[in-house]
């Protein structure tokens, strides 16, 4: 073992977040880069939808930039289970067969990270097995799907961590994750008990304009007619309770 001692005990970053290399997010590169010189962030796992691209494109700009800033490369998947991370791999994944998709990543000496459990997956537990952290607090995730995630990484005995899920500029330091340094960022977000002092929920316009921005990167009018609707029914709904609260 090295006697050099390790001059940062902790180190704080971002898990879990969305650029404009995303079908939802329109977030640059550069927006990442002042945010953590802003911050002082120490590194940022960049999470694009089904692509690396983002990450790859991050860790380019930050070695110019921000060259102390670390930058895995990284993506969230749609497998046939439902969404799972992968970080600190070398390129993109192409299995989509979770079993499958577990190899690939583990080939690449990838780690395995379940983002929200309890949305848009079948079998969270078995999921959640195979994987290395779990996440137990999503930023665009309601309290008892959060909650619940938090009991399974506890019955599991697997190390939690908060994703911010940020899409915006404005949410990426939604939950920002602190971990004991390890060394290696690899083996800190893996061992470092990853801790988050303060969390902020984003709101659910966010979420909507997230889906908005989809929408139109897919050219797909239904949601985006989905997504008014219901953006018109929140404004009646909170005229309707701002007027009874006036009222009472
Ligand atoms: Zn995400």
């Amino acid at each position: 073992m090295s006697n050099i001692p390790i001059a940062n005990p902790y180190l704080r970053g971002i898990i879990h977040c969305h650029s404009q290399y995303s079908y939802d997010s329109l977030t640059s590169i550069s927006a990442y880069l002042k945010v953590a010189q802003r911050q002082g962030l120490d590194f940022i796992i960049l999470t694009d939808h089904d692509t690396t691209a983002g990450s790859r494109a991050l860790k380019a700009a930050a070695a110019l930039r921000l060259p102390d800033l670390q930058v895995p490369i990284a993506a969230e998947y749609c497998t046939d289970e439902g969404d799972v991370i992968a970080a600190f791999i070398d390129g993109d994944v192409r299995a989509r067969k979770f079993a499958d998709f577990v190899i690939e990543v583990r080939e690449q000496n990838g780690l395995l990270l379940l983002p929200h459990p309890y949305v848009g997956h079948q079998a969270p537990e078995r999921i959640a097995a195979a994987c290395d952290l779990v996440e137990v607090f999503n930023c665009r995730t309601r309290e008892s799907e959060n909650s619940r995630a938090y009991e399974l990484a506890r019955s599991l005995g697997k190390h939690g961590y908060a994703g911010a899920d940020a899409h915006f500029a404005r949410s990426i330091c939604g939950a920002v994750v602190q971990v004991e340094n390890r060394g290696s960022l690899r083996s800190s977000i893996l061992d470092g008990s990853p801790s988050w002092p303060a969390l902020r929920s984003t709101s659910r316009w966010e979420f909507g304009a997230s889906q908005l921005i989809k929408a139109w990167k897919r050219r797909d009018p239904a949601l985006a007619l989905r997504m008014l609707r219901r953006a018109g029914e929140q404004v009646v709904g909170l005229a309707r309770n701002t007027r009874a609260t006036a009222r009472s």
